[in-house]
């Protein structure tokens, strides 16, 4: 399989710091394996931008399946805030693919971050989001258009640095040629609506795509950090 990637992040319009964290830095092409995640680090002071980036160096410098990184990041997260007890608090979601020269995508992933593939004119969430919310939503307790207003909206139920061991939820797709992936964190997806999303991934090459993922956002209020990585398969 080709890859073409692209990614981008962007503070936003309202926050001081961009706490989320992007792999890789650069746009590029390859036959794979290919590695790329999102992370959105949370807690106060430094704690949420130390998370995310420890977070990834250390899902990158693992060799391994996409499960191994996230355990990875898990321990150095965690690790982290044993060597740093002021960071206490800190964690990170992480959505981790790695793209393999088969084709087959394997993703790890742990929070609210998410990751889509649109294959034609659909386009699939492959992720489940780790929030209060949306387990009140499965479980029937909360109707979808609830969800804006909730006040506990952005509470997670799982993170990356929460505890030494977490529960890492998986999936797997086989790519084929003309596939998009997205993998973003919810500074796109609460601003931007899955249509929109769709049809700017349709538009230019994934460079293109993913500057005008930013701007989407930002356009629609821009009220969180913002991150992306586009892929295409070909
Ligand atoms: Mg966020």
């Amino acid at each position: 399989m080709n890859y073409q990637w692209a990614t981008a992040t962007h503070i936003g319009l309202f926050r001081t710091q961009n706490q989320d964290a992007v792999w890789p830095e650069e746009p590029g092409a390859g036959e794979g394996p290919f590695v790329a995640a999102v992370a959105d680090g949370m807690g106060g002071h430094a704690g949420g931008e130390v998370a995310s980036r420890l977070a990834l160096q250390a899902a990158i410098a693992r060799k391994g399946t996409a499960t191994q990184r996230v355990a990875a990041a898990n321990r150095a997260v965690v690790e982290g805030v044993i060597e740093e007890p002021a960071l206490s608090g800190m964690g990170t979601t992480l959505t981790l693919g790695v793209f393999g020269p088969d084709g087959h995508l394997d993703l790890a992933h742990i929070g609210d971050s998410r990751a889509y593939l649109k294959r034609g004119e659909t386009m699939r969430l492959l992720t489940t989001d780790h929030t209060l919310v949306a387990e009140l939503v499965e479980s029937g307790r909360l109707q979808p258009d609830q969800v804006d207003n909730h006040p506990q909206r952005n509470l997670l139920t799982r993170a990356i640095g929460m505890a030494q061991e977490i529960n890492i939820d998986t999936a797997a797709d086989d790519l084929v040629p003309g596939d998009k992936v997205l993998l973003c964190s919810d500074g796109l997806w609460n601003m931007v609506t899955e249509e929109n999303i769709a049809s700017i991934l349709e538009l230019g090459p994934p460079e293109d795509s993913a500057w005008n993922l930013i701007e989407a956002a930002n356009a629609a209020g821009g009220l969180d950090n913002i991150t992306v990585v586009v892929v295409d398969a070909s």
